[in-house]
């Protein structure tokens, strides 16, 4: 993508100026004008979203679509609430300083090429410290404890010691009318990334308090390899399942995987035979969840014997002369109980079996 300035006021900015500079891939380029970004940049390509409260605009850019911003400085009426915009058009050094960490801060000149510091994001990045532009940050904002525990774990960084002392106080005293919505993207971003190290810290440090004040214990278990043996591809559920999630304005789906979690809690897992029967046609993600936040135990042994499926059907029994009736489920039941004991059994000692009942 060709994109050339010769005004100077446009300027890569966040995660992908900390991005190039750890030598990692972004997935999105945030850009920004100095000024009002809908007037100027508007002429890059094909304009394909404009957003006038926020004075950004969407532009088609040699086919690559890229989301240019107008600096602009925002302030929290009220706290752990979406910002309002307070300027469109501000200095550039306003615009970055209400952003989350130092090293989000930073803006790299398009025309030149240099890298704009205010807040000594450059010396954190070398250091791998995540430090927040202000004391009063997480209260503006605690999503970001989150999202501090998300790039801590996704760069390996750390938190810098007042950083930490803040994120201390703030889950000591905790603001619970938040905008949820956001946290819940947060902690769907940060257990999607599938880490052991962010399942500890989230509860270890009381971060899960976030969502709700209920005390929590962590299993001792390793989730990973939990969510690598059932085959959950969204585990972002299978980490946080285990408390309450009622802020978090979850899907219907989601809420089904809760739901049938709380029936297998209450459903009798003794042999295989009701291991099988409890676990047969449930998600990964409730299985995964059964593992981690209830007895690992039932779910391995479940993916042992999963695959043992009876080979007599319908009508086979039909033709033994079996009328169908309610009867056929219990045959079915009877002989799946007693081929779990014996997985080799063939369909003629299955038939066998069965007559012998
Ligand atoms: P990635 O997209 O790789 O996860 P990112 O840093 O680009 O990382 P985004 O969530 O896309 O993250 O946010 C873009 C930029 O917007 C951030 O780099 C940061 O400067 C700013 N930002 C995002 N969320 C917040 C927040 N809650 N508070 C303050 N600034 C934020």
């Amino acid at each position: 993508m060709r994109i050339t300035d010769e005004t100077g006021k446009l300027f890569y900015v966040g995660g992908v100026v900390r991005d190039e500079l750890l030598g990692r891939e972004s997935f999105d380029v945030d850009i920004v004008f100095e000024g009002n970004a809908i007037e100027h940049c508007s002429k890059f390509g094909e304009v394909v979203r404009v957003n006038p409260d926020f004075g950004t605009v969407r532009v088609n850019v040699e086919g690559v679509e890229i989301d240019f911003a107008s600096t602009r400085s925002e302030t929290y009426p009220r706290a752990g609430h979406l910002p309002v915009v307070d300027k469109i058009g501000c200095s550039l050094k306003e615009d970055v300083l209400r952003r989350d960490f130092t090293v989000n801060a930073l803006a790299k000149s398009v025309k030149t090429g240099e890298i704009v510091d205010y807040s000594g994001g450059l010396n954190d990045i070398r250091a791998g410290l995540l430090r927040v532009l202000h004391d009063g940050s997480f209260i503006d904002d605690p999503t970001r404890i989150i999202r501090a525990l998300k790039f801590s774990v996704r760069f390996g960084f750390v938190l810098e010691e007042n950083t930490r002392r803040l994120q201390e106080e703030y889950l000591a005293n905790i603001n619970y009318d938040t905008c949820y919505k956001r946290i819940k993207k947060e902690i769907m971003e940060t257990f999607n990334l599938n880490s052991q190290e962010a399942f500890e810290r989230f509860y270890d440090e009381g971060i899960y308090k976030l969502v709700s004040p209920v005390a929590i214990e962590r299993p001792e278990v390793n989730v990973p390899e939990i969510v690598a043996a059932v085959g959950v591809q969204v585990p972002w559920m299978v980490y946080v399942g285990g408390m309450d999630l009622s802020r978090l304005e979850l899907t219907k789906q989601e809420q089904r995987v809760l739901n049938d979690f709380e029936t297998l809690k209450n459903t009798p897992l003794d042999d295989d035979f009701e291991i099988y029967k409890a676990f047969d046609g449930t998600a990964p993600e409730t299985l995964a969840l059964y593992a981690v936040w209830a007895e690992r135990r039932p779910v391995e042994r479940y993916l042992q014997i999963k695959d043992i499926k009876i080979s007599i059907t319908g009508d086979d029994l039909l033709s033994l002369g079996i009328k169908p009736s309610k009867q056929y489920a219990e045959i079915f039941d009877a002989v799946l109980k007693e081929k779990l004991k014996n997985p080799l059994m063939s369909k003629d000692e299955e038939v066998r079996f069965l007559l012998t009942l």
